[in-house]
């Protein structure tokens, strides 16, 4: 089975009751974009990829689209397997992770619908049905951020991301505070994402101020050596996000004792294939870490929880979907949503959801049979 068409789409997905705010960014819409494959046995598989505005990591919406405009010539014949089509792609184009995912997440979705699997079963097999997502509260007033906790604590997710930094260090204490004040006793995990915006300064300072609070330290500061200043210095437990920005450097960072986990996204390390070798490094490691993405919906959504079920419970923080800030869904019937904050594992073959047709409107770019 060989790609035999390549098409690419684009979709806007506006964030609902927006903005979405960040240390280094607030976003009102983002546009994603969107991949089918079609092979020459006439069976077509979807991948997504959607950058969560132009800051937030080195990846974008127009990167995205001209990087994959780029491969798809030399794509068109290519095996659609993981290890002759991730070659293929080396051989086109150097980086862009996060464009080449979309190509990855399609070809799994083929490959299992193909064989009558499921993405999961592709990935070496679920181990639940059920996938703890968490939910992330973006950048707020201190009150604000309690109510929202304990709001989301009682609809029942097993853990809550505090995003933080870009303002005052003051404040951020005082939310952290004010959150655990509201949820601490009933033993929900939560992380204290800095997104790369603190100084080593102001994350030295949060973890020596709250000291009895049990949060992970989400990407505190910009960099791998912030990362390695703070270390043996902070009270609290240190997850890698934007930082692991490929599997040579998470390789790194869990070999070398630098982070106690990882935030992964699956776009970010360049798709499913790669996504499966982190799990099992982390897994051998005794890391923890979330399988998650940036932004996008339904198909983004379905690779993010296929992975997540296959990952040891015990060391998987959950998967993070765009689906709380998105109106509506690409698959009307099986599209994907967190429920008691958790989700539920698509059933059906591939990766069990299918965009309605016509939903995006005509191609931007064809390549293959049809262009
Ligand atoms: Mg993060």
């Amino acid at each position: 089975m060989n790609i035999a068409e390549i098409r690419i789409y684009s979709h806007e997905l506006p964030v609902r009751n927006g903005p979405y705010r960040m240390a280094s960014s607030q976003v009102w819409s983002l546009t994603t974009t969107l991949v089918e494959l079609v092979a020459d046995n006439g069976l077509s598989g979807w991948g997504e990829t959607c950058p969560v505005g132009p800051t937030y990591a080195e990846a974008h919406t127009g990167g995205a689209l001209a990087a994959l405009i780029q491969m798809a010539p030399g794509l068109i014949g290519a095996a659609l397997l993981p290890v002759p089509l991730h070659r293929r792609m080396d051989e086109l184009l150097c980086g862009h992770n996060y464009a080449r995912a979309a190509i990855d997440i399609a070809a799994h979705d083929l490959l299992g619908k193909h064989l009558g699997v499921s993405v999961s079963d592709l990935l070496g097999g679920a181990l639940t049905d059920r996938v703890p997502s968490y939910y992330s509260i973006g950048i707020c007033p201190p009150d604000e951020a309690a109510r929202i906790a304990a709001e989301k604590q009682r609809e029942g997710y097993p853990r809550l991301q505090l995003k933080l930094a870009g303002r005052p260090v003051d404040q951020d204490i005082e939310a952290l505070r004010k959150v655990w004040q509201a949820v601490g006793s009933t033993g929900i995990g939560l992380a204290a994402d800095g997104n790369r915006g603190w100084t080593t300064r102001d994350a030295l300072r949060i973890s020596r101020e709250c000291p009895d609070i049990p949060f992970i330290l989400e990407q505190p500061c910009d960099s791998i050596d912030d990362l390695r200043t703070i270390r043996s210095l902070c009270h609290h437990g240190i997850y890698m996000d934007e930082n692991g920005t490929s599997l040579a450097s998470a390789v790194i960072a869990a070999g070398s004792g630098l982070v106690d986990g990882f935030g992964m996204k699956v776009t970010r390390i360049g798709g499913l294939h790669p996504m499966r070798a982190f799990r099992d490094i982390c897994a051998a490691r005794n890391l923890p870490h979330t399988c998650d993405d940036a932004w996008g919906g339904d198909i983004i959504a379905a690779a993010c929880t296929h992975v997540a079920a296959t990952v040891p419970p015990r060391l998987l923080e959950g998967a993070w979907l765009a689906a709380s800030y998105i109106d509506g869904n690409y698959d009307p019937v099986n599209g994907i949503s967190i429920e008691g904050g958790h989700i539920a594992r698509p059933r059906g073959p591939g990766l069990g959801v299918v965009p309605e047709p016509g939903i995006f409107g005509d191609p931007v770019a064809v390549f293959g049979k049809g262009a």
